[in-house]
């Protein structure tokens, strides 16, 4: 049975470089799949992991209709064996409806992948709509690691290296930043509570003022 799967997980938990490598898997076998994705680091039309690897994927517009490019494309003459959706949170609701009309009325695995949960630590819309939908999840094994070394369930996001709770949902940070620019860090959820960030905590140790943080 074509199956609605959802691989989630926090920032930097490997979730690209297992779609690349479901993809490697099943491309070798002489699969054909179709790649969409979002906002991408790596720009727009790709799919890269932070290892460095990149494949070539359709970059999803807002209102784009998912089912009806995938019919599209067979209807041309194409083959469409599995489907990957990568950075599947950034996806509108009915987008991720449309994924699952593609495994039930195509008979056509979607593999989705995406981060569960926004810097407030709210769900992200296409992500609830995939928790609502999906015939499984899974949640990512390779852990990220909150700089205490509690595993990282949460994400941050930064300005110049404080973290901040309030802001639009989507803002796509750059790999490269300054100051004051926004960045993301993934925490253990008591240090998200403490909103406190690798770069606050190495000021607190260093501040006498402060008592060290004990673990609670
Ligand atoms: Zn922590």
């Amino acid at each position: 049975m074509p199956e609605l799967v959802f691989f989630s997980g926090t920032m930097d938990c490997g979730k690209s470089t297992l779609a690349l490598q479901i993809e490697h898997n099943r491309s070798a076998r002489g699969l054909a799949g179709m790649i969409f994705t979002r906002d991408d680091r790596a720009g727009e039309g790709k799919l890269s992991s932070r290892l460095g690897l990149v494949t070539d994927a359709v970059e999803v517009a807002d209102g784009q209709d998912l089912y009806a490019h995938v019919v599209d494309h067979l209807s041309r003459g194409g083959r469409v064996d599995y489907v990957i959706a990568d950075e599947a949170q950034f996806l509108a609701p009915d987008q991720i409806d449309q994924l699952a009309r593609v495994v039930d009325d195509l008979d056509v695995d979607v593999y989705a992948f995406g981060i569960t949960t926004d810097f407030r630590s709210k769900l992200f819309p296409g992500s609830q709509r995939l928790v609502e939908l999906a015939d499984r999840v899974e949640v990512l094994q390779v852990e990220a690691l909150c700089w205490c070394g509690a595993r990282a369930t949460h994400n941050a996001r930064t300005v110049g290296g404080v973290m901040v709770v309030e802001g639009a949902q989507v803002v796509v940070g750059d790999v490269a930043r300054s100051a004051d620019e926004i960045g993301y860090e993934v925490l253990c959820r008591r240090h998200h509570r403490r909103r406190m960030t690798s770069a606050s905590a190495r000021a607190a140790a260093l501040s006498p003022d402060v008592l060290p943080v004990t673990a609670t």
